[in-house]
């Protein structure tokens, strides 16, 4: 053992070498933040599995991008999406949960224990790897789209679509999500219109269907969303343009994205396997990838519901399958 401190400056230097500086190894790794993230964390917290959570490019997942929230079991009087959030994330770290801000943006998952790589340099290495990673709505990319998020855009029409209650609304595309979500607005809208770009719709006719035979739904084929339009208070119109080039101004006040999202899954599928859109798929009744100690919940493995409490309810199953993994590989 040195008895005195070196006197080479490049010693010390060496002993801080960003290489090893930058490796941390953890026993549980959550990635994201959304509802699925941050219930998993709590799990594994009271589970003793010391989660480090990274909170990925959107901190709080989708729902800080929503207004109100009022689906969510336990909040009686509503509450907003970022509040909600902030009280999953004090729930998590109440525990114990290790939250950071951070981007995974590389991942080895050939072994264990994973390598994950944040922000293109920390790595971490850990015995169990929980996916949260959560799914991104696409929007069209109008600055419009951009001013009006959450003051009559939206791309949820369960989570947002009782604000609209009598209202006339729009809804954009031409798949399975938009028919459903039209359907559903329909419940509850004066009227929806469909803003579908091709002369006939994607989705499965059963759906098409339901459209076709809802009243108050009016199709709007090959049209394209030129601008959304509004005022102080909020979204009061949109600019379409019709297949002869036209102009068509429609008076609506929500205006929903139903274009398809992209799972976050791009970073892990060398190693997990996706469906062909790159939803994660896990094993049946249980958060288990094909990759042993990796699992998924949320958005990123769930093309179906897409819900808060369903994306919370499949944390938990992660973070007690982890549990249980951990468990049997020490006996
Ligand atoms: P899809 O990818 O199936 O459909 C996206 C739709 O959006 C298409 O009609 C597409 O038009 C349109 N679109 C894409 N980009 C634009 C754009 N820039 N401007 C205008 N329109 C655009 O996504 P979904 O979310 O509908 O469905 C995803 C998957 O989930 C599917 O496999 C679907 O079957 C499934 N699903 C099943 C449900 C159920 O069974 N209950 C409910 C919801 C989804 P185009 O056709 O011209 O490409």
């Amino acid at each position: 053992m040195a008895l005195f401190k070196s006197l080479d400056p490049l010693d010390e230097e060496k002993k801080q070498s960003p290489v090893d500086a930058e490796i941390e190894k953890v026993k549980c790794l959550i990635i994201g933040s959304g509802p699925a993230g941050y219930t998993a964390a709590i799990y594994a917290a009271r589970a003793n599995l010391n989660p480090v959570l990274y909170e990925g490019i959107e901190p709080g997942g989708q729902l800080t991008t929503t207004n109100e929230v009022e689906n969510y079991p336990g909040y009686p009087e509503g509450v907003t999406g970022p509040v909600m959030m902030e009280d999953f994330k004090k729930q998590a770290e109440r525990f114990g949960t290790d939250v950071r801000f951070g981007i995974a943006t590389a991942a080895d998952l050939s072994k264990r224990p994973f390598k994950v790589t944040i922000d293109d340099k920390k790595v971490i290495e850990a015995e169990v790897l929980i996916i949260a990673t959560g799914a991104t709505a696409k929007y069209l990319g109008l600055e419009s789209e951009t001013k009006y998020k959450g003051q009559g855009v939206s791309a949820c029409a369960t989570c947002d679509g009782f604000f609209y209650k009598g209202k006339d609304v729009a809804v954009v595309g031409g798949g399975d999500t938009a028919a459903e979500e039209a359907t559903y607005l329909a419940g509850i809208c004066n009227k929806v219109y469909l803003i579908v770009r091709k002369d006939h719709m994607r989705a499965s006719k059963v759906m098409q269907e339901r459209v076709f035979n809802t009243k108050n739904i009016e199709i709007l084929f090959e049209h394209n969303t030129k601008e959304i339009v509004g005022d102080s208070s909020g979204v009061n119109g949109a600019i379409l343009v019709n297949g002869k080039g036209e102009e068509v101004k429609i008076d609506i006040h929500g205006f929903f994205l139903a274009i398809g999202h992209k799972p976050n899954s791009d970073i892990f599928k060398e190693y997990i396997d996706t469906d062909e859109v790159g939803y994660i798929k896990t094993q049946p009744d249980t958060s288990k990838t094909n990759v042993e100690g990796v699992f998924a919940c949320g958005d990123v493995m769930d093309p179906h519901y897409r819900q808060a409490i369903t994306a919370a309810g499949t944390g938990c199953r992660a973070a007690i399958d982890a549990e249980r993994f951990l468990s049997s590989q020490r006996r």
